[in-house]
């Protein structure tokens, strides 16, 4: 035990007090949140704070494949990080994660389990780390790790309680919040699911009837084929937003050519264009140097707003695609002619499922698009915005950080 002065123990007191304090706090607010991505937010922060470091970082066991990977930290690069699979044999948070029991260590370079694949893709330097498991109903899902002790000082036996204490509220709140998604989602699934398969129903009874015209009988095969198609749309979406919502959508990062990609897409919906008699144009001027992002995925993106650019377009309107190639980021934007969006339904259009009132039966969709869209953007630390006046057009543009 050091010897304290009287006025020093009295510091170290406080300090103890404030943090069981916080801890308290925190598991008002873990038990509360239900949000997935703001829930990880909270429990990093918690984590700083309750053990004096300089950054924290979480990493979430994958059920498939039982790798580790980064699902929050402090770094702003995080859609860096998230890319980074830790492996279980060969790494600290591993070896914590395989026995359940916490590691403190104070020079990580003199630890030959230290995983360098991190820090060599972030400008980040681990020093020091105090990593404890996740443990939900006596199973590891995944570590907690509270990164370089402020001021050089070694870790104490009472961080390691207080990270301790946070992990086991944290885990559970994590299970929760699982949980609670995977309902929710399947919740209003079956919701949308039931319009589809009414008409499917209704249809095909009505086909049944003797006294239809061969008329009406087409008008009825016809609703058939593009409810079907509907419902399998509906089904690929969904999957997508559930992978993307639930952290379980993989991002391969690669660096390709984003005006090239840009210029496939337009290919893509061209004959969707044309059959309205839409123009597309494309001004993307200049040598782009190479971005780094999930290819396909951000073809996803682009699809999605060039496809609604055309589908909710006038006859004969225009499509503008620009771009910009920043130092920092990218962001590419594309402008239409088309009906617009009213103000009350903007804050609306990004929710899964949403679709303005006048686009049903006006054409076809699923309300899952944009929400896909903007999950990808964001998961890659970019941005989406919108900007619309009813009438004149509508302008969307996504912002992708210039990464590694
Ligand atoms: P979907 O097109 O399948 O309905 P999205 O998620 O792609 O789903 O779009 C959600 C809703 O936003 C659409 O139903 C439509 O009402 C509106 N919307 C999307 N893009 C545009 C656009 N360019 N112009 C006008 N409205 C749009």
């Amino acid at each position: 035990m050091p010897a304290y002065s009287g006025l020093e123990r009295r510091r170290v007191y406080d300090i103890r007090f404030r943090r069981y304090e916080r801890l308290l706090e925190v598991a008002r607010t873990l038990s509360g949140t239900l949000d997935l991505p703001a829930l990880l937010r909270n429990i990093i922060e918690a984590a700083i704070e309750l053990t004096d470091t300089e950054a924290a970082s979480i990493m979430l066991a994958d059920s498939r494949t039982g790798q580790l990977r980064f699902e929050a930290s402090t770094d702003p690069s995080a859609a860096v990080m998230e890319s980074i699979v830790v492996p279980v044999e060969g790494s600290i948070a591993g070896a914590i994660f395989s026995t359940g029991k916490p590691l403190m260590i104070d020079d990580v370079a003199a630890d030959p389990r230290h995983y360098r694949g991190v820090d060599n893709r972030m400008t980040f330097v681990t020093r020091s780390i105090l990593g404890v498991p996740l443990v939900s109903k006596e199973k590891s899902i995944g570590v907690l790790q509270a990164l370089n002790k402020k001021e050089g000082e070694a870790f104490t036996q009472e961080d390691l309680h207080f990270l301790e204490a946070l992990a086991a509220q944290a885990a559970v709140a994590i299970v929760t919040a699982r949980l609670f998604q995977q309902s929710d989602l399947i919740a209003e699934m079956v919701h949308e699911l039931r319009t589809p398969l009414a008409a499917l129903s209704a249809s095909s009874h009505l086909l049944l009837r003797s006294d239809l015209s061969a008329d009406q009988r087409e008008e009825m095969v016809c609703t058939i084929q593009s409810e079907t198609s509907r419902l399998a749309t509906m089904t690929t979406d969904f999957l997508d937003l559930a992978r993307l919502e639930s952290g379980r959508a993989r991002f391969v990062r690669e660096a390709f050519d984003l005006p090239k990609l840009v210029r496939e897409c337009v290919q893509v919906v061209q004959p969707q264009a044309d059959s309205r008699r839409v123009t597309l144009d494309v001004l993307l001027p200049g040598d782009w140097r190479p971005v780094f992002a999930d290819r396909s995925k951000i073809k996803q993106v682009l699809l999605n707003l060039l496809t609604n650019a055309v589908k909710y377009n006038r006859e004969a309107g225009t499509v503008h695609v620009s771009g910009l190639d920043a130092p920092d980021h990218v962001s590419i934007t594309v402008i239409d002619s088309g009906r617009g969006i009213p103000p009350q339904a903007l804050p609306h259009i990004f929710e899964k499922f949403y679709r303005v009132a006048d686009s049903e039966g006006w054409t076809q969709g699923t309300g899952l698009g944009l929400a896909i869209a903007k999950r990808i953007v964001e998961a890659h630390g970019g941005a989406m915005l919108i900007g619309s006046t009813v009438n004149v057009g509508t302008a969307f543009t996504f912002t992708l950080p210039r990464g590694k």
